[in-house]
């Protein structure tokens, strides 16, 4: 239901848990986030309301890294639950991804990826893509998103990253609303606007098909086919 992502040099965990609050007028039943630090990635996440995701992370339990990604969600596919509730990992840890929309072909790609060995943790249609990431990695990280989006069916808007490869965050936008905020040695994406607006004024909509490159620097934009596209920066001049 809403996703928001942050590469930079703030404490991840201040600008998910505040974007998603912005972003609490949508509906959800469960809220998560996960934060890269020094090669490893934490998660944490729980049904019910975003406050009880910041108890999960105050004081002492506090999130280190300035690069996560967090969302809140509306159950389409398994019941309002902790380990329904985004973000997923594969069963290596090396993608964790956050999703909104509904993938199609779950069912069939849940068996497929069964078969090969992978072991399921929730009830989720969105798992399915973070244990196809890990089984089509392809050695590069954009190269893989590519490929596993020729797989997945449906609508969907996602926010990933992989240990692979540290610094760098990637969001695919198909008939799910996503954005990028552009800060300055900092940058951001969400499903609307008001999660990024305390940080930044200047965005690219993301067109349908488009997919985003971030890292702290530098954002790109691609088509599906992985040509590079060019972005106008839309300047947000209302308040929320
Ligand atoms: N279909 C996904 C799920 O049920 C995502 C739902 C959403 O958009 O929040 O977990």
């Amino acid at each position: 239901c809403g996703i928001v992502g942050y590469i930079g040099t703030k404490q991840a965990q201040d600008v998910l848990l505040h974007g998603l609050s912005k972003l609490e007028y949508r509906g959800y039943d469960s809220a998560g986030i996960a934060v890269f630090a020094e090669g490893s990635v934490t998660l944490k996440k729980s049904a019910g309301r975003l406050a009880m995701l910041a108890e999960l992370v105050d004081g002492p339990d506090r999130l280190e890294g300035s690069q996560g990604i967090g969302h809140t969600r509306w159950a389409t596919h398994g019941r309002p639950s902790d380990e329904n509730a985004h973000p997923h990992q594969d069963n290596e840890g090396n993608f964790t991804l956050v999703h909104n929309g509904i993938i199609e072909n779950y069912l069939q790609l849940r068996e497929e990826l069964i078969a090969k060995g992978h072991t399921f943790l929730s009830e989720t249609d969105t798992e399915v893509v973070v244990h196809l990431l890990d089984e089509m990695w392809t050695g590069d990280f954009f190269d893989t998103v590519i490929a596993v989006t020729k797989r997945i069916h449906g609508a969907y808007a996602l926010g990933i990253m992989t240990k692979h490869e540290p610094g760098k965050l990637i969001a695919v936008r198909k008939q799910s609303p996503l954005i990028v905020g552009l800060g300055e040695g900092e940058n951001f994406i969400a499903s609307d606007i008001p999660a990024i607006l305390e940080y930044t004024r200047n965005v690219y909509i993301l067109d349908d098909g488009e997919i985003a490159v971030l890292t702290a620097d530098r954002v790109e934009t691609y088509d599906i086919e992985g040509t590079p596209t060019s972005k106008e920066v839309y300047e947000v001049t209302w308040t929320a």
